[in-house]
């Protein structure tokens, strides 16, 4: 689950680490209101979305009057924000984030992942911060540090001075960045991210280590424990065919292909997915139907690529394990009933009552074609969606 810049901070403030002051908005007069009651004469107004690039695309304005204030955020609520992350269709901007001007000397970069290898959080740090990150570690990797934690002693405080020193933090703030650093870890650790990027990290010009941006993503499977997090979570931001599966106890992810795909297992919607482009087609959703479907799940998954106006085409793909074939066969008839089938159905049914199921299908009137393997199954329908 990903959460806004604001929420962010509000996580690291938790743990002690310094961010500028600032109040989320919903308004031009909220912004105003914001902007009076944090002071001072320069403020910056900030698109919350759920997605990074927002300067370069207009999202982030700094302001030095109260005038100021109000054209940016009358200019930047509302607007469909573009950036590299978003999509060409960019995404609509309904919260601001006013926040108060940080007087910059300098830009770095520090982010938090799992390191899967090591199995160890590691805090990436460079200077190269207010960039890319991808940029510099494609063109100079040799400018990003690595620190990994051992979780069983933690950060180690003469590894992170040291690092702090080498990402050019001058030698008076270098105890305040690896406060900094211990900080974010614990805030990474504490809060089940999978994700903690401050990018730009900044020094000002009175030698205050201090972050600008903060972006989290939190690992959905531990969400049961983080309760205050969930409270964060933005549905505007989410895709609608995935908080409609969600609520249906289906993994769904949406694509940008036009071949819809209903399968049962992780590995095999994956499988299914690459054998899809293996013959020139583009799916247009993961689905993993799970194990233990019933009828009305597999009905609602059917729903929700049919409402979806990209989807040309549909690829069931079935290997009846725990989940049995009929149990389908009996959703597919039951969807196709509900909504309408109007685009060409290909069935790849194997295993657990197979013949129930092949019966059940034969039996309707729901228009499909069926196939024997996964390749013929590709080959059926890519054909179909491009004739
Ligand atoms: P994004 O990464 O989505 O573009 P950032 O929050 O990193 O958004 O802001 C982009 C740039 O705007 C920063 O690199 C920084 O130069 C400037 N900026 C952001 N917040 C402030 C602030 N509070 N004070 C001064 N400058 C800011
Ligand atoms: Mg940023």
């Amino acid at each position: 689950m990903n959460v806004h810049e604001y929420q962010g901070k509000e996580i690291l403030r938790k743990y002690g680490v310094a961010t500028p002051r600032g109040v989320a908005c919903f308004s031009v007069d909220e912004a105003v209101a914001a902007a009076e009651q944090l002071g001072g004469s320069v403020w910056v107004v900030k698109a919350q979305i759920h997605a990074g690039g927002r300067g370069k695309g207009g999202g982030v304005k700094v302001a030095t009057s109260m005038e100021q204030v109000r054209e940016y955020a009358d200019a930047i609520l509302g607007m469909q924000l573009v950036t590299h992350q978003t999509g060409p269709e960019g995404k609509e901007v309904k919260r601001l984030y006013i926040e108060e001007g940080a007087d910059i000397a300098d830009e770095l970069y520090i982010g938090a992942l799992v390191d899967r290898e090591t199995q160890q959080v590691v805090l990436m740090c460079s200077s190269e911060g207010g960039m890319d990150i991808e940029t510099v570690a494609e063109e100079t990797p040799e400018k990003i540090l690595k620190i990994f934690v051992d979780p069983d002693t933690g950060l180690d405080r003469a590894e992170a001075e040291n690092v702090c020193q080498q990402i050019g933090i001058p030698s008076e703030a270098v105890a305040e960045g690896a406060d900094f650093l211990a900080g974010l870890y614990e805030a990474f650790v504490k809060s089940d991210a999978s994700l903690a990027e401050i990018n730009p990290l900044v020094i000002t010009g009175d030698n205050r280590v201090i972050a600008l941006d903060a972006k989290f993503n939190i690992d959905s499977n531990a969400l049961f424990r983080q309760p205050e997090i969930v409270e964060y979570r933005d549905l505007d931001e989410e895709d609608a065919n995935e908080i409609e599966a969600s609520q249906w106890g289906l993994s769904y992810i949406s694509l940008d292909g036009n071949i819809g795909c209903l399968v049962n297992g992780a590995g095999l919607a994956m499988a299914t997915m690459d054998i899809i482009k293996l013959y020139g087609g583009e799916p247009a959703n993961f689905l993993d139907v799970g194990g233990g479907a019933d009828k009305e799940q597999v009905t609602e998954a059917f729903k929700i690529m049919l409402g979806n106006d990209n989807v040309q085409g549909i690829l069931v793909n079935i290997f009846g394990g725990i989940m049995r074939c009929d149990t389908i066969a009996e959703g597919i008839v039951a969807a196709a009933q509900e909504v309408g089938l109007n685009v060409p159905l290909v069935v790849r049914l194997e295993g657990t009552n197979v013949q129930q199921g092949r019966k059940i299908l034969d039996d309707s009137d729901v228009k499909l074609q069926t196939a024997t393997t996964m390749a013929d199954a590709a080959a059926k329908i890519t054909a179909a969606v491009s004739a």
